[in-house]
């Protein structure tokens, strides 16, 4: 999807390969699974600091709950965005849905929310902004700062406005050239 938007993309996968990034992307896959390799490979504590220089980063499902504060439960995170989220809230794999959205500052028709045994955002504090809820209320896009997380997966879709959008944060969160 990045790179459809023309922007260069590489893996991270060890604490080197952050060097030199403007933004990373935490994926979605297992969280607990992220947890034990991050812990392993010493990715936490550079992960953090890249965060914590104020590069954009985003989170999508499992991504979102690794950079959570509190997930209610005893398994490493970033701990760095004010939320309290809440794990697999819509129940198993089986019930994985679509739903379109309305997400703050992207325009046009509903975008295309997969949630796959997504997490739900069950409380904001500090200055998270909440930017996206189901039609119940239910908190599935917030923004921290340099921190963007969904609980949907934008890059299972052709639908790259969600990736714009990250795309103009990391911009905006770039250092400017003195
Ligand atoms: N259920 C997974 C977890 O708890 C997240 C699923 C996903 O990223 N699609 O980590």
């Amino acid at each position: 999807m990045l790179q459809r938007l023309g922007i260069e993309v590489t893996e991270v996968r060890l604490p080197k390969d952050l060097e030199g990034l403007d933004a990373v992307i935490m994926p979605g896959g297992e969280s607990t699974t992220f947890a034990k390799l991050a812990v392993r490979f010493g990715l936490m504590e550079p992960l953090r600091s890249f965060v914590n220089q104020g590069k954009a980063t985003w989170g999508t499902c499992a991504g979102l709950i690794f950079l959570s504060k509190d997930i209610g439960r005893d398994q490493p995170t970033l701990g760095l965005m004010d939320i309290r989220v809440k794990r697999n809230a819509f129940g198993r794999q089986i019930d994985s849905f679509t739903a379109g959205l309305q997400i703050d500052s992207i325009e046009g028709p509903p975008f295309p929310g997969v949630f796959i045994r997504a997490p739900i955002i069950e409380q904001v504090a500090g200055n998270v902004e909440v930017l996206c809820t189901l039609d119940d209320g239910t908190i599935v896009a917030a923004r921290q700062g340099n921190m963007f997380v969904t609980s949907f997966h934008p890059e299972l879709t052709d639908d790259t406005r969600v990736h714009e959008y990250f795309v103009a944060l990391a911009e905006s969160c770039r250092p400017k050239a003195a």
